[in-house]
């Protein structure tokens, strides 16, 4: 009943139109799919995502030959396998694939047969995902980090700083919470329609006005703050994703504008805006090979959340080392960046020993599966990362979690940011 018969995968399509990969996995009675998303600004340690790069007719961005080797080579390998061992079967598809990255048969067709198989063995087990995970009792929901403002390379306004998001710190519940970043983002929508501005959305659904400087960005969140009728840095939190990886030449950072400066300098800056903006949490402040700068950082703020998601890129030896280093104190985590559910845990698991904190991401070109939102509840993660309330893909994660709220009722708990 329990045994794995076959595996089928489909190209299909991401938010971004390009093609991705859906996989379904089957028992003799039950079937589950799911898909695997897709980076824009991604880190070079990244596993490796497959496409046919040869295949003029999708412009190379076609997976063709990754769900081939799904309907063959893995479907072969996995047919009999307990549903429910998904150590194994995660350890049976990276030996199959015997690279450091994934790099034979691609970390997105790992990925989407190891989620499939996750699916369906909760379904098998009639439970709800999230209930197969790390915990088992006391689950938490996650509060939101919604990126409302795009820009970096999911944007083409030339802001700096790739997202402005905003977190609900004094939210009581998860619905308490949408309901906060609802106001925020229509009174941001109004202000920049005063402005003139647009409220066309970038890649992740948060507003992608013609602005370039970091500090418009910022202060328009703040007047929807304050027009909202909360207090910015109590109730609200401002959060950064810098992704400087995308803003760094031969030592300097063109982070704070479009001149490259030192680290040293670059600190300065960030420091002033911390302040000044009471900006909570920063992603990605350094390259993801410049350590001792995330060092610097860290011995600079004591109370700032200073997220690895580049420099980490959800693998445990690079999350060791920045340990070690004392590079940050949270991680982000991304399914694909190290391609398979049991590796992903792993991580997760080490990073609460460690007592970082762990905020489970979308990426930038992503899709109906809500996987992520489980994943964010099964694994008591603080924070969650999925965009802001536009783009059916990202509400789609935001719905998935009001559900699970519902679901749990009265033992429906936020999770603890500080
Ligand atoms: P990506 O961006 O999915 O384009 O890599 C998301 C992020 O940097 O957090
Ligand atoms: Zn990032």
């Amino acid at each position: 009943m329990s045994k794995i018969l076959k595996v089928r995968a489909r190209q299909i399509f991401d938010s971004r139109g390009n093609p991705t990969i859906e996989a379904e996995v089957f028992t003799k009675n039950k079937s589950a799919s799911a898909i695997c998303p897709s980076g824009a600004s991604t880190g070079t340690y990244e596993a490796f995502e497959k496409r046919d790069k040869n295949n003029k007719r999708y412009l190379g961005k076609s997976v063709l030959n990754a769900v081939n080797l799904i309907n063959t080579k893995i479907s072969k390998k996995l047919k009999g396998q307990i549903v429910h061992n998904q150590e194994r079967i995660d350890t049976l598809l990276i030996n199959l694939d015997g690279t450091r990255q994934k790099t034979k048969l691609g970390a997105n067709a790992i990925l989407a047969v190891s989620m499939a198989a996750k699916k369906l063995s909760a379904k098998v087990k009639n439970l709800p995902l999230y209930k197969t995970f790390l915990v088992k009792n006391n689950f938490k929901l996650p509060y939101p980090l919604m990126n409302i403002i795009n820009g970096g390379a999911h944007a083409n306004n030339g802001l700096r700083i790739q997202e402005f998001m905003i977190r609900p710190d004094r939210a009581k519940s998860f619905s308490d919470a949408m309901r906060i970043s609802f106001l925020v983002i229509k009174n941001l929508s109004k202000l920049l329609k005063k402005k003139k501005l647009s409220t066309s959305v970038g890649d992740e659904g948060g507003f992608a006005p013609m602005i370039s400087k970091n500090y418009q960005a910022l202060d328009l969140i703040v007047s929807a703050i304050k027009k909202s009728g909360f207090t910015n840095g109590k109730d609200i939190s401002i959060c950064l994703d810098v992704a400087a990886n995308e803003l760094y030449k031969k030592k300097k950072y063109s982070i704070h504008s479009k001149s490259y400066i030192s680290v040293d300098k670059s600190i300065n800056e960030y420091k002033k805006i911390v302040k000044k903006y009471k900006i909570k949490s920063i992603e990605d402040p350094f390259a993801e090979n410049d350590w001792i700068s995330w060092n610097k950082l860290m011995k600079n703020f004591n109370k700032v959340q200073i997220v690895g998601d580049d420099l980490y890129v959800t693998n445990l030896e690079r999350l060791k080392k920045g340990f070690l280093n004392l590079s940050s104190n949270a991680i982000l985590i991304k399914l694909n960046q190290i391609g398979t559910v049991s590796e992903t845990l792993d991580v997760i698991k080490f990073a609460q020993i460690i007592g970082f904190k762990t905020i489970i991401s979308h990426r930038s070109g992503d899709t109906e599966d809500t996987f992520i939102a489980d994943l964010a509840v099964g694994t008591n993660s603080n924070q969650i990362k999925t965009g802001s309330l536009a783009r059916s893909e990202r509400v789609a994660k935001y719905n998935q979690l009001l559900r699970i709220e519902e679901e749990l009722g009265k033992k429906a708990r936020m999770n603890k940011i500080h």
